[in-house]
């Protein structure tokens, strides 16, 4: 896989506007230190779509299923999360991952009213569904593997990497804050 120099992020010339719709703000951002130290990780790496979008980073996923929806070429993507989360949840529920949004640029991000701040500007976040299965079902699991960043949309859920745990629902965006999940 080729890595990519981060110059070109947030490069986006709009077009897809399929996922469009309400992605309200995912939740308050970490503190300070707690976002600083889940930055410093730095386990997004960098990907063209056109060099690398048929590769896969783990059994059953593809690096162009990771993509900014504006069409922009560069994606980031934790791939530390995809291999060791994402595709643990694909194994337990043995069905595929159906991924709605995960690397946004700046410019998707806020045209699908993501938050400013948001893991998906960073690669760190995921957003899917999962053919028959109620999404209650993937947050019990995705909790019990350990996963921090989990919130329930209408109609899909969003997992990320943050390290403070942060469950909720965003109903509408009417936000409700969840203890557990199990
Ligand atoms: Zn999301």
């Amino acid at each position: 896989m080729k890595e990519l120099k981060l110059e070109n992020v947030g490069s986006g010339d709009g077009g897809d506007s399929k996922d469009r719709g309400l992605h309200s703000p995912d939740s308050p951002y970490s503190p300070p230190q707690e976002a600083n130290s889940a930055s410093n990780k730095q386990s997004a790496r960098l990907f063209s779509l056109l060099k690398d979008g048929e590769k896969h980073i783990a059994p059953n996923f593809k690096i162009k299923e990771f993509r900014s929806k504006c069409g922009a070429d560069l994606i980031l993507i934790d791939t530390d999360f995809v291999k060791n989360k994402l595709q643990k949840i694909r194994e337990y529920f043995n069905e595929a991952i159906l991924i709605t949004s995960a690397y946004r640029s700046k410019e998707h991000n806020k045209k699908v009213g993501g938050s400013s701040n948001s893991y998906h500007l960073k690669g760190e976040a995921f957003d899917f569904t999962i053919k028959n299965i109620p999404l209650i079902e993937i947050a019990k699991y995705a909790e019990n593997i350990g996963i921090k960043g989990i919130i329930i949309y209408n109609n899909f859920i969003h997992l990320d990497s943050r390290t403070v745990k942060y469950f909720a629902r965003n109903n509408n965006g009417k936000i409700t804050t969840v203890a557990k999940w199990n």
